[in-house]
């Protein structure tokens, strides 16, 4: 048992709860930390588990080795949407991401880092998840973040442009909003939400989100 289910009965992973695992969604634009700040957060927490994506994009230098996603050409990938292998998937600029269907370890409550439209969807599937919007702290700084990986102007520009939306489609769905200024700061924030909503009871999505459009109930891009 976590020393998190020992301290309190009430804050418990699923298998103490002997329901369904908790679904955290982490979203946010490209260069807000995400990916960082999802393995650091595993690290850190009890009984949460990483999904990891497939996409058919090229992989960048280290990611393979890093075990970062599934890499796939758009021929598998499609035919694991034919077969219903996927939770989500998006098409997110030219190339597809998809979450399978989650099989985390027993106990364990799963962790999702995608992008706004796959949260949509995982709110149409699971109305209780809990849906995180990550924020960078400046332009400046996000666009820094991409280029330190690696990728280039002319894709830095789009992710830049399509993160503003992305911030404004996030912000409807999300229970939560953390700013990735200070990494250690932000990755307190988080493991606190975990922790709360672990104790909580779910809350219906209507009374948590008044404002926020209604999630697709088809699956893939809705764009
Ligand atoms: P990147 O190319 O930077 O690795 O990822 C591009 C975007 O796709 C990011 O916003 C990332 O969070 C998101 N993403 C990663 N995996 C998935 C996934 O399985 N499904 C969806 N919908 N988005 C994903």
């Amino acid at each position: 048992m976590p020393s998190s289910a020992r301290r309190c009965s009430k804050r418990l992973p699923a298998e103490q709860r002997g329901d369904e695992p908790r679904i955290f969604v982490l979203i946010g634009p490209g260069g807000a930390g995400k990916g960082t700040l999802a393995a650091e957060l595993v690290a850190r927490v009890p009984s949460l588990w990483l999904s990891r994506s497939w996409t058919t994009r090229e992989a960048r230098p280290g990611e393979r080795e890093r075990g970062a996603y599934v890499f796939v050409d758009r021929a598998v990938f499609e035919e694991a949407v034919a077969q219903g292998r996927f939770f989500e998937w998006a098409e997110f600029l030219d190339y597809l991401m998809g979450t399978p269907v989650p099989e985390p370890p027993a106990g364990s409550d799963v962790l999702l880092e995608i992008d706004v439209q796959g949260a949509e969807q995982v709110l149409a599937r699971r109305p209780d998840a809990t849906v995180i919007l990550l924020l960078p702290p400046s332009p400046e700084v996000q666009a820094q973040r991409l280029a330190a990986r690696g990728d280039d102007e002319e894709h830095i520009r789009r992710r830049v442009e399509l993160g503003r939306s992305e911030v404004v489609r996030g912000a409807k769905i999300a229970a939560h909003t953390v700013v990735n200024d200070d990494l250690s700061q932000a990755l307190a924030e988080l493991t606190a939400i975990v922790e709360r909503t672990r104790t909580a009871a779910p809350a219906p999505r209507t009374r948590r989100n008044p404002d926020g459009p209604r999630p697709p109930h088809a699956h893939g891009p809705t764009n």
